[in-house]
């Protein structure tokens, strides 16, 4: 009796597989999808001859005229008077800071004392959701405490919310975890900090955010945190395991150290003389300059409580930040676009570029930034970034010329292709989908 009510069970349970396969079998028989632009500019800046595009099974497959003679099965999708430039990449953000109560006024306080984990996961995928509306379907996230990050990553890469794909730095070497000078010898520190990168790299991060000086939020100083031989150190331990480096420099104090180290991006950095610039290039480091979050703190200084004084000193820093992206553009040294968006500037992701055109780069060098550049910067050049066959189709739909107006990128992008999905689309309305999860 036993016996055959398993068999019973197995042979059900067999039929529902064979179900199972079946139904398989004609979800992955190939979607292909037709779309047709105005025109298409690819992550090099360059315009390509065709203004038709196929993406099959989440990747570009062709691109030319007239591609419904070789794929007549094709679903068509028309977006005849849109431009396609590739999904932008934000290389610098912490997707993570965010909370879904007003700000107290003290919003550094708020985040990082009131604000439970789960709370600040909520708001992530708030964040993720308006990120992908200005185009960004890639962003490199460089600090995040309590692994809400990688919950964010698993959340996004199993399809449950919609957001970029994320590249991580988990939790960095950070004054709050890693304090500076902190008691015992040089080599006892050095030691430490070369743990913390095999930490980061166990839980699953592709990079290693050192924070080599101060400076973030109304702090605009660039006092160094740490040592060479701890860099050096972090840097080695970080490479061992195949993590990438970014490092924080506000002033140009650490940056020698950080081209010896062999980091990989410098970030914020100012003021840099020209014999350190060169060195930089000839590295082939890159620079993510972070020029607009100092106006977006100077615009919201009430949610954080920075004074009438503060303000007039982020204001006063934007043109050194944009003086050291012109010099540093001119030498040569490599530029991504990264927004070090921080609560409510999700959203705003991409007003980077503008600054960028103002400091002397062409559009044409700024959607290189955000594109083909910035996959360079993630070792991702030869899948994202670029619209060409083969890379994935990750593809956005904007209104006018980038090349002619770089806010045709920043400010009016209608439609957003993640992975050959449609994961925004707001050609009719023309008005950003409302948060989900924090009012
Ligand atoms: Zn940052």
């Amino acid at each position: 009796m036993r016996r055959g009510r398993l068999a019973g069970a197995a042979s059900t349970l067999l039929g529902l597989l064979a179900l199972a396969a079946a139904s398989a079998v004609a979800e992955v028989a190939p979607e292909t999808t037709l779309l047709r632009f105005s025109a298409i500019i690819d992550g090099t800046g360059e315009r390509l001859p065709g203004r038709e595009m196929v993406v099959a099974e989440g990747r570009i497959a062709a691109i030319g005229e007239a591609l419904d003679q070789r794929y007549p099965a094709a679903t068509r999708i028309d977006l005849g008077d849109l431009t396609a430039v590739p999904g932008l990449i934000d290389a610098h953000l912490h997707i993570t800071y965010g909370f879904c109560r007003p700000s107290s006024g003290d919003a550094w306080r708020q985040l990082l004392q009131e604000t439970p984990a789960a709370e600040r996961l909520l708001a992530a995928i708030d964040n993720a959701a308006r990120t992908l509306e200005t185009g960004v379907t890639s962003a490199r996230d460089l600090m995040a405490l309590d692994g809400v990050d990688f919950q964010l990553r698993e959340l996004i890469e199993r399809g449950v919310v919609p957001g970029p794909r994320l590249f991580l730095g988990g939790t960095g070497i950070h004054p709050l975890v890693m304090p500076p000078g902190a008691a015992g010898s040089t080599a006892e520190r050095v030691a430490s900090l070369g743990q913390r990168a095999h930490e980061v790299a166990d839980r699953g991060a592709q990079w290693l955010k050192i924070f080599a000086t101060t400076g973030t939020g109304s702090d605009l100083s660039g006092t160094r945190n740490y040592e060479f031989p701890e860099i050096e150190a972090a840097v080695a331990a970080a490479h061992s395991r195949g993590l990438r480096v970014a490092l924080h420099a506000y002033g140009p104090s650490v940056v020698p150290d950080a081209i010896r180290a062999g980091v990989d991006s410098i970030e914020h950095a100012v003021d840099v003389d020209e014999p350190t610039l060169r060195d930089w290039a000839a590295a082939g480091i890159f620079y993510v300059p972070t020029i607009d979050h100092n106006r977006w703190y100077a615009e919201h200084r009430g949610e954080f409580g920075y004074s009438g004084d503060d303000e007039a000193r982020l204001r006063a820093f934007l043109p050194r930040n944009m003086e050291m992206l012109g010099r540093a553009w001119r030498a040569g040294v490599p530029i991504a676009m990264g927004s070090d968006a921080v609560l409510g500037m999700f959203g705003e992701n991409t007003r980077e570029l503008e600054w960028f055109v103002a400091a002397g780069l062409t559009p044409a060098a700024a959607l290189r930034a955000a594109t083909a550049d910035a996959a360079r910067l993630l070792g991702e050049q030869e899948r994202l970034g670029r619209i060409a066959p083969g890379f994935a189709a990750d593809i956005i739909a904007i209104a006018g010329d980038p090349l002619a107006d770089i806010r045709a990128v920043t400010r009016r992008v209608r439609w957003v292709m993640k992975g050959g999905e449609v994961v925004v689309d707001r050609r009719s309305t023309g008005t950003p989908r409302p948060a989900r999860y924090c009012p």
